[in-house]
């Protein structure tokens, strides 16, 4: 089902419908000078919901012009190759480090295979390639001109190396995926993204700084919606993102396997949410837009990749 939310004059945020739920995974609309741009369409799963509610923000999908990438995890660009396939007109931009997951979609698949198992095609739907002919890439300052607007390309890595937001600096309202975090509607809690394989501390934190030096107005995430504390939500996000690999990597150090320290994170951290919701289905919504086995799983990743000597007891 279509649920479709207009934001500001010329663009619209999507809530697409991930196991049964709403407003934890989304895409936003920019429609201007007969342009029309998809910024993250989402998974596979859920190209039909996207569609429907382009059209129900009263436009055609067939006159989609643009779809622009934060990155390229399944859940912000999975519908891509399927998307292109359909919509004619639609050109892809994504950064470079990107192009390459969508051009050959083999390795993302396989690896998504062995995470998700039985389950890939219901969460995941088709994941097809895109024509190279119908890709863009992007780098950090390119600027586009999209829809009436005039976006800043910035490349944000450390929630994933091929990450970028985009800067709409005239009307102050900034794309930024997930490299701001997980904050869901209507509760006050951020969390980290964490997945594997490319998370790097040093790198996001950088990419914080650059966000909070862009000073927008309005922050759009990917799960889910807008911010408009914004210097209040980066600072919550910077201070979680390093305590939980602090206490991440005490955890490695004192030799606990994968599943103990999912289990010591979850004792740690789920209080953290109670105290500012008491509903239990709040929790599982969180989980679905960030679970604590990838977040642990990046972590840990990240640590014996960037700081393997860390790891010695000392
Ligand atoms: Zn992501």
């Amino acid at each position: 089902m279509a649920k479709v939310t207009q934001i500001s004059p010329g663009a619209w945020q999507i809530s697409l419908p991930f196991l049964g739920e709403h407003e934890i995974v989304g895409s936003y609309l920019l429609a201007g000078e007969n342009e029309l741009a998809i910024i993250d369409p989402g998974p596979g799963s859920t190209l039909e919901p996207l569609l429907a509610s382009i059209r129900a923000a009263g436009f055609d999908p067939q006159e989609v012009t643009h779809i622009l990438a934060t990155h390229v995890h399944l859940d912000h660009a999975g519908a891509t190759g399927s998307l292109v396939r359909q919509l004619p007109k639609a050109q892809v931009y994504v950064h470079s480090k990107g192009t390459p997951h969508l051009v050959d979609t083999t390795k993302v698949v396989s690896s998504a295979s062995r995470i998700y198992g039985d389950h890939m095609h219901m969460l995941w739907g088709d994941i097809e390639s895109t024509p190279v002919e119908r890709l863009h890439t992007l780098e950090g300052g390119d600027i586009l001109k999209v829809a009436g607007r005039r976006l800043e390309v910035h490349y944000t890595p450390g929630h994933a190396i091929h990450h970028v937001v985009f800067f709409d600096a005239h009307s102050g309202e900034l794309f930024v995926g997930d490299v701001a975090g997980v904050k869901l509607p209507g509760v006050d809690y951020v969390r980290p993204p964490t997945p594997p394989p490319d998370l790097d501390l040093e790198a996001w934190s950088d990419s914080i700084s650059l966000i909070r030096s862009l000073r927008p107005d309005i922050l759009y995430l990917g799960h889910f919606g807008a911010v408009k504390e914004v210097p209040q939500h980066l600072g919550r996000l910077r201070e979680k993102l390093s305590a939980w690999g602090d206490f991440i990597l005490e955890a490695m150090r004192n030799g606990k396997n994968e599943a103990e320290i999912i289990a010591l994170v979850i004792e740690k951290t789920q209080p953290e949410l109670q105290r500012v919701t008491r509903d239990a289905h709040t929790l599982q919504r969180y989980e679905i837009a960030s679970n604590y086995a990838m977040t642990v799983q990046g972590y840990m990743r990240y640590w014996r990749k960037k700081h393997p000597a860390r790891l010695q007891a000392s």
